[in-house]
């Protein structure tokens, strides 16, 4: 993989790529040739990782803005940056305590506007760049017991179309939109009875692998993507199609 704009080895910065998703994500890239930066506020699962783990918590605007500088500052620019980084609870919309939702939108939505002004700042002054992040399938369809969770998805997809037209032409936007993934966030939340249930209802009849959603970002932030922006491309084995979705 080689950027276009300056042939010189990309610089891809993804949060959240100490496990699951983020983590198939940086390998992806990583085995293209890109210089990847994992930004998590814990260090990754897999010791063997091919991303440089650097501390940084996507909720704290300071904190992101000086890592992401930083980076910037020793690579000489950012290509692509996706914010990955992302939690889920199940609960039930009656019972959720402000504190809970609040602290999931500080990860799951501030830290993709946290992400996105930082290295979207660095882009546009440069000329180019992809600013990517993670939605989901919840964002465009309902799903009880992940009401803010959702909320929170969707918010990501707004996003993504209007910054998509502030920043053009020089910078582009874009959002993967996973289905179910088998990933460690998920394990946590299912048991093995309630996975074989969820892959009767998936046209696929499976959860995605995290390397079949790498795949997708590998795609959008390729050249092969470049007249494409303020879209996300939703990779569900074929669910949403069927007008439900997942967590
Ligand atoms: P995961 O739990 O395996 O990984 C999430 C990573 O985010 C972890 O490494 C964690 O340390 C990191 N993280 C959490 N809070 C952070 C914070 N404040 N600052 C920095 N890092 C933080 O989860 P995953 O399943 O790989 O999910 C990744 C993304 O994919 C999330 O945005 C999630 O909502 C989305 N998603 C997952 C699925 C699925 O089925 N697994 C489906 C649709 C969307």
């Amino acid at each position: 993989m080689t950027d276009t704009a300056t042939n010189q080895t990309p610089v891809v910065l993804i949060t959240g790529a100490s496990s699951g998703i983020g983590e198939a994500t940086a390998q992806r890239f990583s085995s293209s040739g890109a210089r990847v930066f994992n930004l998590d506020r814990q260090p990754p699962a897999n010791a063997s990782g091919s991303a440089q783990w650097r501390e940084c918590d996507v909720t704290d605007p300071a904190m992101v803005r000086s890592v992401v500088e930083g980076i910037a500052a020793e690579e000489g620019g950012i290509d692509t940056a996706i914010a990955n980084a992302g939690i889920s609870t199940r609960h039930a919309f009656l019972e959720m305590k402000p504190e809970d939702i609040r602290r999931l939108l500080e990860i799951n939505l501030f830290g993709v506007i946290n992400l996105w002004q930082s290295a979207g700042r660095i882009m546009f002054e440069a000329g180019s760049g992809t600013l990517l992040a993670t939605a989901s399938t919840n964002g465009s369809a309902g799903y009880p017991w992940y009401s803010d969770y959702n909320a929170s998805k969707a918010g990501v997809l707004a996003l993504c179309r209007s910054v998509a037209l502030e920043l053009a032409p020089r910078v582009r936007t874009a959002c993967v939109s996973p289905g179910y993934v088998l990933t460690p966030m998920q394990r946590s939340e299912y048991t093995d009875d309630m996975l074989a249930e969820v892959n009767e209802r998936i046209p696929m009849r499976r959860h995605a692998d995290p390397t079949e959603i790498a795949d997708a970002f590998f795609f959008l932030a390729s050249d092969n993507a470049r007249f494409i922006t303020g879209q996300q491309l939703v990779v569900d084995g074929g669910e949403l199609a069927g007008g439900t979705a997942s967590s």
